[in-house]
Parts: structure tokens; C-alpha cells; sequence
């Protein structure tokens, strides 16, 4: 690739800010970093103009998230090591071309999932495995800043949403932890699986009052018992949370909820579930080997 023009240096300059003073240009560009505050758009306007930091700063920037989504996906930690190092290369021969129709982590994503796929193919047949409960995505879970016994407390929950979110069949798992776990919006998961935003809706409703019944004993154990009039508040709740519930309907639930201890607490369970799959997301944070894995994929690339 030709280095970026001088004038697209400079403006990229004013716009993001590199790290880093001096002369601009040959032996000496190398040794700027980007910042990263820098928004993707400006980081792939660089890559388009041939600057391989930039390249490798994009890149690092989501290689966590497509680590988890590989260790997620696969729950297999050396599997997942593989994917998240495929995804980089095969995003970095391929940026070039990306027409920025999706966001880039849409992108990488899918990429992502097609090189998970291969390995379910490869694996069907082979016994399923889960990732160990002490793994550093259960780890991750935990709050920064936390005082021991909430860390505690933490490390059971994030264990528990592992294991729920593991149980779940490969379609309704990458809906819901692109959703709820990676923060996508329903017509990005739509885009990543290639499939409408009506089937992510009720792929994810299902996803999540599974997920949500696999915790409850540990998020509300003193729920009472049902009375056997109770609506089903837990998918309603999830589709008035991607806004898919009228005003009226969203009245009347409000009435009962208001009234009924259990489909409160039902409630407060979906939403505690969803807090602790964004939580799970956060700090973006990965393995130290596999950080290594990632520095040497982007070293091979730049
Ligand atoms: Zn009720």
C-alpha cells in the first residue's frame, strides 16, 4: 500500500489527534500511534490511504470482542484463539475493500462467525465442550473496582451466565450475545447472520427467558409461588425492551406488575440478566497469551 498524502496526514492529525510531536513523514511516521480516541471511520480512512498503523490500532480495538464472541461461540479456548487470530488477517487483506456499508465490528463479526462455523462443521461428531467456570471471560465478569464479597457474588453470577449462555443452540446463542452480551442493535445482528430483524426478535426473546430462568434462582431465590394467573411477563418484558409493545399493552402489564411481587421479581431477573451480559462485555479485556496471539497476528500485517 502507498503512504497516506501529506495533507491527508495533516487533516487526520487535526481530526483525531496521533500521539506523538515532530516532523511529519518517512522513517519518522512510522513511530506515531493513533489515539485511541479516534473513531473507526477515521482509522479506516487512514487504512484506505495505506497507513498500517492505523490498520493494526482498528484491528486491536476489536480483537476482544471478536475473541469473546469466538469463545462464546465455540466454547472452546484454543478454538477461540484461532478465530479471533483468522478474523484479524483476514480483515486486514480485506479492509482495503470494505465499503463501509455495515460498522466495522458488524463486519468483523461476520467474518468471525463464517470462520466459527468451519470449526462447528469440523467438530460436529467431536463431545461439546464448555468453558471451565474459572475462565477469564467468567473473570471478566466481575466488576472493576469491586469490594471482594461483591466480586464474589460476581464470579458466581458471570459462571452461571456462562454456562446458560453455553446451553443455548448455537442460532439463539450468537443472537444473544450479539445483542445482549456485544451491544449490536437488531438490525446489526440481522446483517452478521444474514437473516431479517423479525427472526433475531424472537431468536433473542427466547434466548433471553432462557438465560433469564437459568439465573433466577441466584438473582431473586425468594420469588413466591405462581399463582397460575400470572401473564407471562418475561417475553412481553423483553419485546417492550426492543420496543416492539403498544401503549396499551404496555399499560396493562405495568397494572399487574405493580401488583404481583413474583412478575416483579421475574422483571428485575430479566433485567439483572441483561445488566450482567453488557457487564460481561465490559473493560474489553482478553487473555494475556491470547494478547500476545493478537500483537503478532497485527506485527505479521504491518
Ligand atoms: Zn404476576
Amino acid at each position: 500500500m502507498k503512504p497516506p498524502g501529506i495533507c491527508t496526514h495533516w487533516s487526520l492529525v487535526r481530526a483525531i489527534g496521533f500521539v506523538g510531536t515532530g516532523p511529519v513523514g518517512g522513517a519518522r511516521r512510522a513511530r506515531y500511534r493513533w489515539s485511541m480516541d479516534a473513531t473507526d471511520e477515521n482509522l479506516l480512512a487512514a487504512v484506505k490511504a495505506g497507513d498500517q498503523k492505523a490498520l493494526s490500532t482498528l484491528l486491536e480495538r476489536h480483537a476482544p470482542a471478536v475473541y469473546r464472541f469466538g469463545a462464546r461461540m465455540c466454547r472452546d479456548p484454543e478454538d477461540a484463539k484461532d478465530i479471533v487470530q483468522d478474523t484479524l488477517l483476514a480483515a486486514a487483506r480485506g479492509l482495503g475493500d470494505f465499503r463501509g456499508g455495515s460498522s466495522v465490528s458488524t463486519w468483523l463479526f461476520t467474518i468471525a462467525r463464517s470462520f466459527c462455523i468451519k470449526k462447528r462443521r469440523r467438530r460436529v461428531g467431536a463431545p461439546s465442550e464448555v468453558l471451565p467456570l474459572d475462565s477469564e471471560t467468567t473473570r471478566q465478569v466481575a466488576a472493576p473496582g469491586a469490594t471482594p464479597d461483591v466480586e464474589v457474588a460476581d464470579q458466581e453470577l458471570g459462571a452461571a451466565l456462562n454456562a446458560a449462555i453455553a446451553e443455548l443452540d448455537p442460532m439463539y446463542r450468537e443472537v444473544l450475545v450479539l445483542r445482549d452480551v456485544e451491544g449490536l442493535t437488531a438490525p446489526e445482528v440481522a446483517n452478521v447472520l444474514g437473516i431479517g430483524v423479525d427472526a433475531v426478535k424472537s431468536r433473542l426473546h427466547r434466548a433471553r427467558v432462557s438465560v433469564r430462568a437459568r439465573l433466577s434462582p441466584l438473582l431473586s431465590p425468594d420469588v413466591p409461588q405462581d399463582p397460575g394467573t400470572c401473564p407471562d411477563v418475561v417475553p412481553v418484558l423483553s419485546r417492550y425492551l426492543e420496543g416492539e409493545i403498544g401503549p396499551s399493552e404496555c399499560a396493562e402489564m405495568d397494572r399487574h406488575v405493580a401488583q404481583c411481587p413474583r412478575c416483579r421479581a421475574r422483571c428485575d431477573s430479566l433485567r439483572s440478566t441483561l445488566a450482567l451480559c453488557r457487564r460481561s462485555a465490559s473493560g474489553g479485556r482478553i487473555p494475556g497469551d491470547v494478547q500476545e496471539l493478537v500483537r503478532e497476528a497485527l506485527r505479521g500485517i504491518a
